[in-house]
């Protein structure tokens, strides 16, 4: 293509989950000529590819959803307070067939490059498929934990049985009935498959590194009086869920942990416990994440709740976490995940008295020598959270700048949304914003789609050519973003949330902890200005 000619597309969006439907949905209303590309043969992003036994939200049904239509809000009957993946994969195709999404996505296609053509200002979009498209824009919108990580065990080729990590489940499922089972990893993945196929297998092995500080969810069908009381609620909540500090329809609305007298902070902590949603962590107290010794009481509270659901003294000590406070990393709603190792057919292993040293022909072998015989190893390891999906694109701005290198060295971002040196490429779901999982995921992305589609409409109303921030902006935002991290208790912890579960990460750089209304406030004064900070050609 030369200068002259126009791109295949004014934007090109990647993935269909959550964020790329509604991105494609909005740039077409504008007008656009949008293709989105997204490499699994539907739509459903994170709902498509994490079909493991047990996958839940953990938002309540009534804060996870879009706001944009109230026919949509009318016609979508909710089942559960907390939706399990098929009814929440059903909800995603439910949204792309009823405004004709589907046929706008190029499927079972992966994107392998994007290269910015300095001279016709436009981004090349290399795909797996050898295709080579242009568009002016290039909107991410590949998820934040999309990339799962899969550890290399020694010895993995010689081991005869099934090994699938969960976000790799096969769609037909694995018939586990009376197997023998054995799951790594025991975090927010990890603890819905354990409580889901406990039951089911023959024999359950569960290797344990890290215990979590699990918080009972408290789930159950709805009916059709409590979809109505929550539909007559949509006008506050839509509201309501920007004006929180993680978009959720609660906030931190006890007040100060220091206001209350130690009765007072039981009977709250109580409450929130009854209730069983993410309350229990980001509708607390806002101490949790800032007072070393209030998130002492918090953690004990939790690991009083967790030791009196295991029968066994000794399992309850190793599923009681120790060393990290809790909430520093997004907490995970289980279901009867303690009591399943009050069963005589579930065993659970410590990592950390002797790691996986190999896999063998029959199982897992762990350091000293024990083996365990195994049909099917699931990994329940996560994920390379956040940057993954961006550094495997093979992204190249101008003037030599590669995502890949420069995140390997550094993660900079501005609002999560632009990286300077980089023009026209807006991501979604990127670093350094809270989208990147502080937050009720829904309420998050489609604020920074709104943003994108505002912004893209605003140059193309003052016919400009492209937009990117400039390296002062982008400075300033990592300062700021530094500032208020350094300031939690989430850097004492390693976890993804730091990106210190993956090798070589550079770290902290990951989740923004300004809150999600604070942070939508910084990206609409951003727009109101003219786009200030942002050089615009
Ligand atoms: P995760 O929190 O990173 O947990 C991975 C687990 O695997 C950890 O226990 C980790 O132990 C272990 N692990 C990793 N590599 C290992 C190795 N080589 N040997 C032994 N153990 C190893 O990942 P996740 O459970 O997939 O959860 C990630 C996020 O996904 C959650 O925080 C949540 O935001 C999201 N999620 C949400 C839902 C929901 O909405 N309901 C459900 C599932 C997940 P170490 O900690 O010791 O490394």
């Amino acid at each position: 293509m030369n200068a002259a000619q126009s791109p295949d597309f004014d934007a090109i969006v990647v993935g269909a989950g959550i964020a790329g439907l509604y991105q494609v949905y909005r740039l077409r209303e504008q007008g656009m000529n949008v293709q989105g590309i997204e490499a699994a043969p539907a739509v459903g992003g994170t709902w498509y590819w994490n079909c493991y036994p047990g996958a839940r939200v953990d938002s309540q049904s009534h804060v996870y959803q879009y706001w944009f239509s109230d026919e949509m809000i009318e016609e979508w009957d909710w089942g559960e307070r907390f939706p399990a993946q098929p009814e929440t994969e059903a909800y995603l195709n439910f949204f792309a067939d009823k405004f004709d999404l589907k046929k706008d996505f190029r499927f079972n296609t992966r994107v392998t490059s994007a290269d910015w053509d300095e001279t016709a200002h436009v981004w090349r979009i290399g795909t797996d498929s050898g295709e080579d498209l242009t568009a002016k824009y290039l909107v991410t919108c590949a998820g934040m934990l999309s990339v799962p990580k899969i550890p290399e065990f020694p010895g993995s080729e010689d081991f005869k049985g099934v090994i699938v990590h969960t976000a790799r489940y096969p769609r037909e499922g694995i018939d586990l009935a009376g197997k023998k089972v054995g799951v790594i990893g025991c975090g927010a993945t990890g603890i819905q498959v354990i409580q889901t196929i406990a039951t089911e297998v023959g024999k359950l092995t569960v290797f344990q590194r890290t215990p979590s500080y699990g918080v009972a969810m408290n789930n159950h069908a709805l009916d059709d009086e409590e979809r109505a009381h929550w539909r007559a609620e949509v006008p506050e909540l839509r509201k309501r869920i920007n004006e929180t500090m993680t978009g959720f329809a609660f906030d931190f609305d006890n007040g100060s942990w220091h206001d209350h007298t130690s009765e007072e902070r039981t009977e709250i902590l109580d409450r929130l416990w009854e209730d069983g949603s993410l309350a229990m962590w980001v509708g607390s107290f806002p101490e949790v994440f800032y007072d070393q010794d209030v998130n002492d009481e918090m953690s004990d509270y939790v690991r009083a709740k967790i030791r009196a659901r295991v029968d066994d003294p000794n399992v309850a000590e190793l599923l009681t976490p120790k060393d990290v406070g809790f909430g520093t990393y997004r907490v995970p709603l289980e279901s009867n995940f303690y009591e399943a190792f009050n069963r005589s057919n579930v065993e659970l292993v410590d990592l950390l008295e002797a790691p996986i040293e190999r896999l063998s022909e029959q199982g897992i072998v762990l350091e000293g020598g024990r083996e365990f015989e195994l049909d099917v190893i699931i990994l329940a390891t996560g994920f390379d959270a956040g940057t993954g999906a961006l550094t495997q694109m093979n992204i190249h701005g101008r003037e030599g700048h590669a995502l890949t290198r420069e995140w390997g060295e550094d993660i900079r971002s501005t609002l999560g949304l632009q990286v300077h040196g980089y023009p026209n490429l807006f991501t979604v779901a990127g670093p350094l914003a809270p989208s990147t999982a502080f937050c009720n995921m829904t309420t998050c992305l489609q604020q920074q789609v709104d943003w994108i589609t505002e912004c893209i409409a605003w140059v193309e109303t003052n016919g400009k050519e492209a937009i990117e921030p400039t390296r002062e902006k982008q400075d300033a935002w990592v300062a700021h973003h530094d500032e208020v991290t350094q300031e939690t208790l989430v850097v004492k912890t390693s976890s993804w949330y730091t990106g210190a579960n993956i090798e070589g990460k550079p770290t902290s750089r990951l989740l923004s902890y300004l809150g999600a209304a604070t942070y939508k406030e910084a990206c609409d004064e951003i727009a109101a200005s003219g786009y200030e900070g942002f050089s615009v050609s």
